[in-house]
């Protein structure tokens, strides 16, 4: 109990509650991990999120403010897998000194395939001065072999996200262990569920009509894991619209493939997709969450909550829409 008297923490110490130790103060670096953290961390600590709903986490720039919360955390949780290529700056702005939990530590990193890369090559054409450091997707690397840092599209990474979130909070606060653990078993059971009940709704379509097509190439890891062909229109976002000849290549590409859907991205407008939809003649499937969640009161405020909308959107559009022939 002595070790939660932290000085840091000390200004948010309440009078009322003297026999409640105070909360540990963790960090999350986006939406999506905030609400794993949330729900594990529970009422013994208090969060703050960097990227937070409904925000870009590709092409954030933090401000001073992102900076003292974050010299204040004790923990500090982070996706990895090249995700925050903005955090080593700010952890030497913030003179942060306490623990990194990686959540992603112990998945499979999945890299891009050659295809991938290519759509992306292609796309990049004659904006060459774009750079991949530039904000925007490029903060990903579009190179084959570039490492995926999208993991939590798959449930059972979700699961290892929780259970080193756990592990984390508990060597950070030895005091407070056994309700991390036990919030975090609660919590991998519902995760499994959910991957259990997805499968099954899943196998009720036939494999052929399990393609997702989008703009941004965050679903690699929905694909790999539950059998779904992902063809990402990368480039095809609102700020980078295609050249004619892309979109060419790309109306080809759903044609061959007799793709039945096009899916949006949450906060990309991408009119270029729209016209794909339209010149092909496909549906325009619901919009999915990428990278980030929504606000509070939006079924994808949480983590499941985001799950289960993108496999709602999926499951309507190739249950509906007759593939186009
Ligand atoms: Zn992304």
């Amino acid at each position: 109990m002595l070790s939660l008297m932290l000085g840091l923490g000390s200004a948010q110490a309440q009078e009322t509650s003297v026999a409640r130790p105070e909360p540990l103060r963790v960090v999350a670096s986006f939406s999506i991990l905030a609400d794993m953290v949330r729900q594990i961390g529970g009422e013994d600590i208090h969060l703050d999120v960097l990227v937070g709903p409904m925000r870009d986490a590709h092409s954030f720039e933090p401000s001073p403010q992102d900076a003292r919360a974050l010299g204040d955390a004790q923990v500090l949780v982070v996706n990895g897998l090249g995700f925050e290529s903005w955090m080593p700056r700010l952890l030497d702005a913030a003179g942060f000194t306490g623990r990194t939990v990686v959540a992603s530590r112990g998945v499979t990193p999945r890299h891009l395939t050659e295809a991938e890369a290519q759509a992306a090559e292609h796309d990049h054409e004659g904006h060459e001065d774009h750079g991949h450091e530039d904000h925007g997707h490029e903060g990903h690397g579009h190179e084959a072999g570039a490492v995926d840092p999208h993991a939590w599209q798959n449930l059972s990474n979700g699961v290892q996200y929780a259970q080193n979130i756990a592990q984390g909070l508990a060597q950070a606060d030895p005091a407070r262990e056994s309700a991390y653990f036990a919030r975090a078993d609660a919590y991998v059971h519902q995760l499994r569920k959910e991957d259990t009940q997805w499968r099954r709704q899943l196998a009720a379509v036939p494999p052929d009509r399990r393609v997702l097509a989008t703009s941004h190439d965050a679903f690699g890891y929905l694909g790999a894991a539950y059998g779904i062909q992902i063809l990402s229109l990368v480039g095809v976002s609102g700020e980078a619209e295609p050249s004619a000849r892309a979109m060419a290549r790309l109306l080809t590409q759903i044609r061959t493939r007799r793709i039945g859907a096009l899916f949006l991205e949450q906060g990309s407008n991408s009119p270029a997709l729209r016209q794909l939809a339209n010149e092909a003649g496909v549906t325009l499937g619901g919009a999915l969450y990428a990278d980030t969640l929504d606000r509070p009161g939006h079924q994808a405020s949480t983590y499941l909550g985001m799950f289960r909308w993108n496999a709602q959107q999926l499951l309507s559009a190739w249950q509906t829409d007759p593939a186009a022939d």
